[in-house]
């Protein structure tokens, strides 16, 4: 049930994700009748803006879906004030109690319900918590915090500010982000595994090879290197996005769709994670392209030189349970490459006897762009001729879907989290797991004896080895294969 008169305060509101991303969403929800016209919008930050500095802002990030779109957005921001104040001392945060008390009062709201979002750099996140507690917590009502990655930079640093935020807030008042958990194909998971008998009865270590979990960028950091070279591909994707995605495709069913419910069976399965083998990865850096026309990595001025920053990676997963034992699961990711995508392909064991030489089928699971699930199998080819082919059942979203509004990442987490359901967040635990799993490999590749990094040049698939790296653990690329064309050509 949606709660009327919500205060949803805006952190950072003069910042770059809340133009991009937190106004939008909200504007979103509202412009397509989930977010209640009684919620109050209110922006901080330190920056002094007057409401039409804001709205020229965020305006042109607000997404027009017809004719009713304009007046939409009119109507959104009567709903939207500004506060400006510190984000460390207390006296912005008497002014923003004052008007949010202000507000409340004037709707003779009983039960207060606040959401804080973070869109605030995590230098200043501790102060904004702590503030929070202390001036604007509704003491008789209900208080949520969203924050946004990243949650610490290795597993010390990440349980030094679960501490801090441990006796500030309970675990059920906050909702981390990890927006990847709000695509709609990521969403679908637990129902395409759970929900088809025949797909849960050929998800596990009698029926599969392999398991990848990819991510490709076709853009380098073009200009924002400084900020990525303390990060790396690794931080930036892999042990939040990508792991949140290997845990739900390697979660065990869970009891019910009760949010803890789920996040119990994430956190089992990455307890059952063996540790990343640092000699079984492949790492590189991308260089200038082929054709000397896009940059190599550090090429970017605001890198440090001579920096091994990485900027593809890709690993092996092996879970010991029941179901996976001897599955790799590979995940890999990397900037500048040839194409830009998210997909999950799971390689199914090869067939028997007479057709033991035809390709394996795969489920292949597109996360971004254009959501698709597709199952490539084979069939007769139609006609005389009596040999296989590979074709696909093909699920591919913008031509099924057509008349469906498909939320964005965001617009389904702020509604979430309005909702109080966390199925969709990350929990303490599972952050704690998945730093344990990632820090010794972050160790090794920034410590004394840091490995030197393959570089591949700018719009390739990455390092040389990457075939050889799939081979090996796994997964095979049938030459047969080069004939599947998608969408089909019909024969002349
Ligand atoms: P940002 O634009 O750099 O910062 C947001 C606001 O915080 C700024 O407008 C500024 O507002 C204030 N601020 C910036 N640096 C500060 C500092 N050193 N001390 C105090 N205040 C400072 O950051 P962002 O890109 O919006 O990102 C916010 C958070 O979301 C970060 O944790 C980031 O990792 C995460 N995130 C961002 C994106 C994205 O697309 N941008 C995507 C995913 C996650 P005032 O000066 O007006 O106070
Ligand atoms: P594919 O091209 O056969 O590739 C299968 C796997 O092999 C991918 O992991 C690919 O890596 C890897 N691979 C291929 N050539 C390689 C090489 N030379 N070195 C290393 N790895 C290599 O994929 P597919 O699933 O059959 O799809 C073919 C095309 O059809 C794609 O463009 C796909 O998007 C399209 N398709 C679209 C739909 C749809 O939208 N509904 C349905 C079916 C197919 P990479 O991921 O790095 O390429």
């Amino acid at each position: 049930k949606f709660e009327r008169n919500t205060v949803i305060v805006v952190f950072g509101a003069s910042g770059d994700l809340a133009k991009k991303k937190t106004f939008p969403a909200l504007f979103g929800l509202y412009r397509e009748g989930y977010l209640d016209p009684s919620t109050k919008i209110i922006g901080y930050a330190r920056s002094k803006l007057t409401i039409a500095e804001l709205t020229e802002r965020i305006q042109p990030h607000l997404k027009k879906t017809n004719e009713q779109s304009d007046l939409k957005i009119k109507e959104f921001f009567k709903m939207v004030t500004y506060v400006s104040g510190n984000y460390d001392t207390d006296d912005g945060y008497i002014t923003l109690r004052a008007h949010i008390e202000e507000l409340e009062e004037k709707c003779n709201v009983e039960i207060p319900h606040r959401l804080f979002y973070f869109a605030l750099p995590p230098s200043v996140f501790l102060s904004v918590a702590k503030q929070i507690k202390k001036l604007v917590y509704a003491e008789n009502g209900f208080t949520r915090v969203i924050v946004e990655k990243p949650f610490g930079h290795d597993l010390e640093s990440a349980r030094a500010l679960q501490n801090d935020l441990a006796p500030l807030f309970k675990e059920k008042e906050i909702f981390r982000i990890d927006h990847y958990l709000g695509k709609e194909l990521v969403k679908n998971l637990t129902v395409l595994r759970f929900g088809n008998q025949f797909l849960n009865a050929s998800w596990n270590k009698e029926n599969l090879q392999s398991v990848q979990i990819s991510f490709k960028e076709p853009f380098g950091t073009e200009g924002r290197g400084g900020y990525f070279d303390s990060i790396g591909i690794i931080r930036d994707v892999m042990q939040n996005h990508l792991l949140q995605i290997l845990t739900l495709v390697t979660m065990e069913r869970p009891q019910s769709f009760n949010p803890e419910s789920i996040r119990n069976e994430k956190v089992k399965v990455l307890q059952a994670m063996k540790p990343i083998d640092v000699n079984d990865i492949l790492i590189g850096q991308y260089g200038k392209s082929i054709d000397g026309t896009k940059p190599a990595y550090l090429d970017d001025e605001t890198v440090k030189k001579g920096s091994k920053c990485i900027t593809f990676a890709a690993m092996t997963f092996h879970i010991d349970n029941e179901r996976w034992r001897g599955v790799p699961i590979m995940m890999r990711a990397g900037k500048a490459l040839n194409e830009g995508k998210v997909e999950i392909r799971l390689q199914y064991k090869s067939s028997y006897g007479v057709f033991s030489d035809i390709p394996n089928n795969e489920l292949v699971i597109r996360v971004q762009p254009d959501a698709a699930v597709y199952m490539k199998f084979n069939a007769k080819t139609p006609g005389l001729s009596n040999k296989s082919q590979v074709t696909d059942l093909d699920l591919t979203y913008s031509s099924r879907y057509k008349d469906f509004w498909i939320p964005e990442a965001y617009e389904v987490l702020i509604r979430d989290a309005l909702l109080e359901d966390h199925s969709n967040f990350v929990r303490n635990d599972e952050l704690d797991v998945s730093w344990e799993l990632f820090t010794p490999l972050l160790n090794y590749l920034e410590g004394p004896d840091a490995p030197q990094p393959e570089v591949y040049p700018y719009g390739t698939r990455g390092p040389k080895g990457l075939k050889e790296y799939m081979k090996n653990h796994g997964y095979a690329l049938h030459e047969k294969n080069n004939c599947y064309t998608w969408p089909v050509t019909t024969p002349k």
